[in-house]
C-alpha cells in the first residue's frame, strides 16, 4: 500500500543537512539509494537533487522500523525525523556529520529494479544510460552539469541585460537561413506542398531587429542544422546569440569578453582579458588549426626545405611540418609505433622522426638528408638533447590548401598530451581575426562563403567580389579556448546594393536571390544600420566548464551520433493519416 504526500511538507533537501542542523526535525523527501539491513537497525541513504543523507531506523519506533523493511532501490518515500551527530562521521559526503532517526516512513512510490546503478561510476553503455535518461539524469554528475548549464546561462543573461541587451524570440518555423548546412523541413498542412525550415541560426532575424532599430539583442536559441553527427555537435544545438548595432569590432569582443567572464566565473575561474588577437594565416602557420591550442608550446616548423632532396625517395607531396617534442628521444619502439599510427590516423603519410641526444643526431632520414642536412634540421627547430624531432607530409592533398597542416596540428596535441605538456589549469581564450571571405568547394567547385553570406567584406576589396574573390577578406571572427572553436560571427553587410553583389558572386542569379532573401534585400533598403554579432555554442561552453569531453553530458535529452533520441524513439513513423492530411507520400 503507497502511502499519499497529503499535506507533507519538505524541510530540507537531504544534500544540504549539516551538523548544525542537529536537533531539528526535518521532513525529508527522495529515492532510496542504498539500504543495509542490520536487523535492529536499517540504513537508508536517501538521495535528492541536494545529495545524500543518512536515514536509521531503529526499534523505538517500530512502525517506521517495519515499513523500512520493504525499500528498495529508487522507491520514492518521505520521512519524518530528527537529525543528529554521527557517533562515526563520514567525511566522504557532506552530509556526513550528521544522521536522521525516523520517526516516520511514508512510501509514496515504488519503483522497477533499475537497469543500472545511480552512482557517477556507471558501467552501462551509453546506449542504455540515453534509453533510461531520465534514470541517467539522477546521477549526481550529471545533476551538478545541468546545475552548472542553468548558472552559466543565468549569469549570461544577467551581464547581457547590464549592457542593455533584449532578449528577443524568433521563430522556429522560418524559411531557410545559409549556414552552409542542410535543412530540417517541417511540411506545411495548410499549404500543401510548402516547408518551413527550422533556424540553422536567426541570423536574418537578428539583422532584421537591428534594422529595427532594436539596438542590442541576444537570444539563447536553438538552432537546427542536419550534418553528419560529430562528438561535439548534435542535430540540434543552444547558440547564445546576438546582435549589436553601430559596434566596433571590439564592442563586440569586449561584450562577449565579459559574458566569458561571468561564465567562468561560475566554477570559480578568472579569466585574463582581453583576450588576445590572432591572424587566422599565423594560428594555422604555428599551430596548424584555426582553433589552436595555445595552452602549450610546441609550435609547428616548416621543414619543407630541409626535406626537399627527400622528397623523390620519401615519396611525399605538399609540405613536411616538424614538431619538437621535449624529453621524446627516450620514447620507446612502441611508443613510437602507437605515434605513427596515430599520425597515419590524422592524414598524415607517417611520421619521419630525428633523436637528439648529446651524444648524437640519430634518425632513418639520414640516407636521405644526409648527416649534414640532419643537423641543419635540427639547428632550424632549435632541438636539444633529449628530444625527437617529428615531422609530418599529408597524405592527399586537397587543391588551395596545405593539408600537412591538419595532420601535424593532431600529432602536437598528441605530443603534447602524451608528454604532459599541456597546462589544464589555463584557459587560452583567443579572437581569431584575418580570415577570407571565400573559400572554394571541391565538391560544388564554386566559392563559397567561409562564413555566411551576410559577412561584411574590407571597403578596400570591394571590387575584387566580382574579379578575384578569393582575395576578398572577410571581417568575420572566430572566439577559440584550448583548442575549441566556441563561436564565430561579423560585421555585416549593410549595404543592399553589397549585399545583392555578395548573393551574386555566391552564384545566385537575381531571380534566385529574390526568391531566397528577396524580404531580406527589401528590407536592407529602408535605412540599415551598421550591425554586427557573434554566435557562441553554448553546448560546448557549458562541456568545457564542466570538463567533460561530449556535450551529451551538458544537455538534458541528447541525440546519439546516430541522430536518434532513444529514449523518446524519435525519428519515429508517423499515421497515414497525419501524411494525408499534410499530403506527403513516402517513396518507398
Ligand atoms: N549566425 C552565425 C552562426 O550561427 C553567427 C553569427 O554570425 O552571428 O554561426
Amino acid at each position: 500500500m503507497l502511502d499519499t504526500l497529503g499535506n507533507l511538507k519538505r524541510t530540507n533537501y537531504c544534500g544540504s543537512l549539516r551538523a548544525s542542523d542537529a536537533g531539528k526535525d526535518v521532513v525529508l523527501m527522495g529515492w532510496v539509494h542504498r539500504r543495509r539491513d542490520l536487523g535492529q537497525l536499517i540504513f537508508i541513504d536517501l538521495r535528492d537533487r541536494a545529495g545524500i543523507a543518512q536515514i536509521v531506523f531503529n526499534a523505538d519506533h517500530p512502525e517506521a522500523h517495519a515499513k523500512a523493511e520493504d525499500l528498495r532501490s529508487e522507491f520514492v518515500v518521505a520521512v519524518e525525523g530528527k537529525v543528529i551527530l554521527r557517533q562515526k562521521p563520514n567525511p566522504d559526503i557532506p552530509t556526513g556529520e550528521v544522521e536522521v532517526v525516523a520517526t516516520k516512513l511514508h512510501v509514496l512510490n515504488n519503483s522497477k529494479t533499475p537497469p543500472f546503478q545511480i552512482e557517477d561510476e556507471v558501467t552501462a553503455s551509453e546506449e542504455t544510460r540515453l534509453r533510461y535518461r531520465y534514470l541517467d539524469l539522477r546521477r549526481p554528475k550529471l545533476h551538478h552539469n545541468i546545475e552548472l548549464r542553468h548558472r552559466i546561462i543565468f549569469e549570461i543573461r544577467k551581464v547581457l541585460d547590464e549592457l542593455g541587451f533584449f532578449e528577443i524570440e524568433t521563430p522556429i518555423l522560418t524559411r531557410s537561413t545559409p549556414e552552409g548546412a542542410r535543412d530540417c523541413l517541417v511540411p506545411s498542412r495548410i499549404h500543401h506542398g510548402q516547408f518551413y525550415a527550422l533556424p540553422q541560426s536567426p541570423q536574418i532575424f537578428k539583422q532584421i531587429l537591428m534594422i529595427s532599430g532594436m539596438d542590442r539583442y541576444f537570444q539563447i536559441c536553438r538552432c537546427f542544422r542536419d550534418e553528419d553527427f560529430r562528438a561535439d555537435r548534435q542535430l540540434e544545438f543552444t547558440q547564445l546569440d546576438l546582435e549589436m548595432s553601430f559596434p566596433r569590432q571590439q564592442d563586440i569582443f569586449d561584450v562577449i569578453e565579459r559574458v566569458m567572464e561571468a561564465a567562468c566565473g561560475v566554477i570559480g575561474v578568472k579569466i585574463q582579458r582581453p583576450f588576445r588577437h590572432l591572424d587566422y594565416k599565423e594560428a594555422l602557420r604555428r599551430f596548424g588549426s584555426d582553433k589552436p591550442d595555445m595552452r602549450f608550446g610546441m609550435e609547428l616548423h616548416n621543414v619543407t626545405e630541409h626535406f626537399e632532396p627527400a622528397r623523390a625517395a620519401l615519396h611525399f607531396e605538399g609540405n613536411v611540418q616538424a614538431i619538437v617534442a621535449p624529453g621524446a628521444a627516450a620514447w620507446s619502439r612502441k611508443q613510437l609505433d602507437e605515434l605513427s599510427e596515430f599520425a597515419k590516423s590524422a592524414g598524415a603519410r607517417g611520421v619521419y622522426i630525428v633523436k637528439v641526444t648529446s651524444e648524437t643526431v640519430s634518425s632513418p632520414l639520414e640516407k636521405n638528408l644526409g648527416a649534414d642536412g640532419l643537423k641543419k634540421l635540427v639547428a632550424a627547430v632549435g632541438a636539444k638533447p633529449g628530444d625527437l624531432i617529428v615531422a609530418v607530409a599529408a597524405k592527399e592533398q586537397i587543391p588551395h590548401t596545405d593539408t600537412s597542416l591538419f595532420a601535424a596540428c593532431q600529432v602536437r596535441l598528441y605530443l603534447g598530451d602524451k608528454l604532459n605538456q599541456i597546462d589544464r589549469t589555463k584557459w587560452e581564450f583567443a579572437w581569431l581575426t584575418g580570415f577570407a571571405l571565400f573559400e572554394w568547394s571541391e565538391t560544388e567547385k564554386r566559392w563559397v562563403s567561409a562564413q555566411h553570406p551576410f559577412t561584411g567584406v574590407y571597403e578596400e576589396d570591394l571590387d575584387k567580389l566580382e574579379t578575384a574573390p578569393w582575395e576578398c577578406r572577410s571581417k568575420g571572427y572566430d572566439l577559440v579556448l584550448n583548442g575549441n572553436e566556441l563561436g564565430s560571427g561579423s560585421i555585416r553587410i549593410h549595404r543592399q546594393d553589397v549585399q545583392a553583389r555578395m548573393f551574386k558572386a555566391l552564384g545566385l542569379s537575381d531571380e534566385q536571390a529574390k526568391r531566397r532573401f528577396g524580404f531580406f534585400l527589401d528590407a536592407l533598403t529602408y535605412g540599415t544600420p551598421p550591425h554586427g554579432g557573434i554566435a557562441l555554442g553554448l553546448d560546448r561552453v557549458a562541456m568545457i566548464l564542466a570538463g567533460e569531453k561530449s556535450i551529451r553530458e551538458v544537455i538534458a535529452f541528447p541525440k546519439t551520433t546516430a541522430a536518434v533520441d532513444l529514449m523518446a524513439e524519435s525519428p519515429s513513423e508517423v499515421d497515414p493519416e497525419q501524411l494525408d492530411e499534410l499530403g506527403i507520400a513516402i517513396k518507398t
